[in-house]
């Protein structure tokens, strides 16, 4: 009964903690959320980047970057969805760059490779609830500059404010619209900008080329732009900046080809896409076995450099198992390794960097940088998994987060009040069980004191009758 009190105390505690933590201010400020494409963790040490280091001076860093457990394919697609849903890719769908669901009928492309191209807004509606959705449903304003799939309807709502994904517009006119829809007559109160560096240099250059160091450097141009920009409409201090990533980057060639061909035949199969890390392989009726066989023979021989599965036991760490759009066999190359198949059609490219492989490559981590009114100053974290930074940043807008994989607990010590309220909790913990433990010894105390009592009492009664008797006896 005792343990039992303490338990229900601190269970209701707990709640009663979480309730603190979640629960919103009037006024929140602004939220900034920016995704430099293929930003490696490790590129912070590249070049001296005085912007940046500003604002891990000023702010919250991740000294390993964010560690991308969740989000295999290390890609740009699934990352970015994981990082405004929360979600795994099996649980928001968006399982790779390239996407086949057999219950939509248009083809599915990606924006990098047309961007005038509309998918079928099922792709992304389905499951996950973007953060510009959720904060739109609880009375904010959002505005997407080319985020990764803010183009569809999600829960029939797409951001308040919106520019399309274009390559061609430049990185200071991103954040000039942003600047714009921050400080207009009714500001957005969430902001997403998508920079597509220094991922696409890499992927030429390779990542350790001095074209990809010019890109960093670049990169911190943009943010003293931004900083600048910031500051002259007084939202300096008086906004939240989270900076992140989608994946990280390492070294391909042409030498490091795994040619399908050599183990299976085309006419047996379809596959998404011609040059991949992780090949989506979905074998022709009553094929699956023999396609699936000769991988596995194939992928068991000295120097294979791939492993293959079939959907049913991809391992559960990649989170990217329980979809209907997993396909019926999946293989992924070692690092620095990719797929090509159908290689006599030549759809394979002259890459020098590339990414997608298991999130356990640190090479595939990207970094993670932030500050504003609620960030701690000069706080380094290590290594956090990317779906926490959901409900990091519904706790900054102050609105409830959708259903999600992540955890505001495991982050919620990157902010000041954060701290007040993990201090709080750990406070009413030591004094729930220092006054239970004291109540409980009371009540032990007590009840032995009792009993010594009732004991005393039974034993004096006992004397008092034998004493009785005695003297009844010498009377008589
Ligand atoms: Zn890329």
């Amino acid at each position: 009964m005792f343990v039992f009190s303490i338990r229900a105390l601190v269970i209701a505690s707990l709640c009663f903690s979480l309730k603190a933590v979640a629960a919103p201010s009037e006024e929140k400020p602004p939220l900034l959320l920016i995704s430099f494409d293929g930003f490696r963790w490790d590129y912070l040490t590249r070049a001296q980047l005085p912007n940046i280091e500003r604002i891990i001076r000023e702010g919250v860093h991740a000294t390993e970057g964010v560690l991308v457990k969740n989000v295999v394919d290390t890609s740009t697609l699934p990352n970015h969805w994981t990082l405004v849903t929360g979600l795994y890719p099996e649980s928001h769908g968006i399982i790779g760059n390239f996407l086949r669901d057999d219950d939509i009928d248009k083809k599915f492309i990606p924006k990098y490779i047309n961007a005038n191209y509309s998918n079928d807004p099922r792709y992304y509606d389905a499951g996950g609830e973007p953060i510009w959705v959720t904060n739109q449903f609880q009375g904010g304003r959002s505005g997407s500059v080319m985020w990764w799939g803010s183009e569809n309807a999600v829960k029939w709502s797409r951001p308040t404010l919106q520019m399309p994904y274009d390559d061609n517009v430049n990185f200071t006119t991103r954040v000039d619209v942003m600047i714009e829809w921050l400080s207009q007559k009714y500001p957005v109160n969430l902001g997403l900008i998508y920079f597509f560096e220094p991922d696409h240099i890499a992927h030429t250059t390779g990542p350790e080329s001095s074209n990809v160091t010019e890109a960093i450097k670049y990169t911190d141009v943009i943010v003293g732009y931004l900083l600048k920009r910031l500051k002259e409409k007084n939202l300096l201090g008086n906004i939240n900046v989270i900076i992140t990533s989608d994946h990280g980057m390492t070294g391909t060639s042409n030498e490091t080809l795994i040619y399908l061909d050599d183990f299976i035949n085309i006419e047996d199969y379809d596959i998404l896409t011609g040059d991949t890390v992780i090949a989506h392989i979905f074998p022709h009726e009553g094929k699956l076995t023999k396609v699936y066989r000769s991988l596995e023979k194939a992928s068991k021989q000295p120097n294979s450099h791939f492993k293959v599965f079939l959907s049913k036991d991809i391992p559960e760490r990649f989170h990217m198992k329980n979809n209907p759009r997993v396909p019926p066999i999946v293989a992924f190359a070692d690092i620095h390794y990719r797929h090509v198949s159908n290689a006599s059609r030549g759809d394979h490219f002259p890459l020098a960097g590339t990414h997608g492989y298991d999130n356990e490559e640190r090479d595939m981590r990207p970094f993670f940088i932030a500050m504003g009114p609620d960030f701690k100053k000069n706080f380094t974290v290590r290594s956090f998994n990317s779906v926490h930074i959901y409900p990091l940043m519904c706790q900054l807008l102050g609105i409830k987060p959708a259903p999600n994989n992540g955890s505001l607990t495991v982050v919620s010590h990157f902010l000041k009040d954060g701290v007040e309220n993990a201090t709080t909790f750990a406070t009413y913990i030591f004094v729930l069980v220092v006054v239970n433990g004291a109540a409980g010894m009371f009540a032990v105390g007590f009840f032995r004191q009792h009993r010594n009592l009732k004991q005393r009492n039974v034993s004096m009664k006992l004397t008092s009758d034998d004493t009785r008797k005695r003297l009844k006896n010498t009377a008589s």
